[in-house]
């Protein structure tokens, strides 16, 4: 499988595929571990790279995961197989804000899709939350941009950095969710449920 996992940063590279950093995967797969997570719900699979590793981190984790991209989904689909992940991975191939889910909960809810949407996922998918349950959302730095919307000239990422504050925003001033802001890779967050008897 390490090979494998190799092979998958190397296309990343090579097809310019956004898949999580180091240090951001390793401490959600510490995560995972030391929570005895067990269902995961990804938004955003690319090849598959998070969700194989996610679902490695340990014995009982399932993962399902969406993707809307048929060229992605097609390869995240050949990894997860290559990587004998076909019983603890569930590829679907659908926009993540148009699947319909019922009568479950994830222990764990990873949002890494498109970064002006991460409201929207937040706000749907925070009904399928186990009551112990984190959201995790990666990238929130947007490769260093975020903060320094000065120095960019494409009109259309300072859209997109704009939406990345505001969701900062969002969280930050959330009454249901505290959330901590970890600088690592690409920043991430996790958010939890306020608990209710405070
Ligand atoms: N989690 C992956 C990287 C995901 S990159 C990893 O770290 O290995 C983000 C992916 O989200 C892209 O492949 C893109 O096609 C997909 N995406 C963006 N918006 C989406 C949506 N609304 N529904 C489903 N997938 C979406
Ligand atoms: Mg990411």
């Amino acid at each position: 499988m390490k090979q494998y996992i190799l092979e998958m940063e190397q296309y990343a590279k090579e097809k310019n595929v956004p898949i999580i950093e180091k240090e951001s995967i390793a401490y959600i797969m510490k995560y995972i571990k030391a929570n005895n997570v067990k269902n995961i719900l990804e938004i955003g699979s690319a090849i598959g790279y998070s969700a194989i590793l996610m679902a490695s981190a340990s014995k009982e984790v399932k993962v399902t995961t969406i993707e809307r991209d048929e060229i992605r989904y097609m390869e995240c689909l050949k990894n997860v197989k290559k990587c004998g992940f076909d019983k603890e991975v569930n590829v679907v191939f659908q926009d993540a804000l148009e699947v319909n889910l019922t009568g479950v909960t994830y222990d764990l809810i990873f949002i890494d899709a498109a970064k002006g949407q991460y409201k929207k996922f937040f706000e749907k998918f925070k009904y399928f939350l186990s009551s112990n349950g984190v959201i995790i959302t990666d990238n929130l730095k947007f490769h260093g941009y975020v903060g320094k919307k000065e120095t960019i000239d494409s009109k259309n990422l300072r859209g997109i950095v704009d939406k990345i504050e505001s969701y900062v925003e969002f969280l930050k001033t959330n009454e249901e969710f505290d959330t901590e802001f970890i600088d690592i890779g690409d920043g991430i967050s996790v958010s939890r449920r306020k608990n209710e008897n405070k």
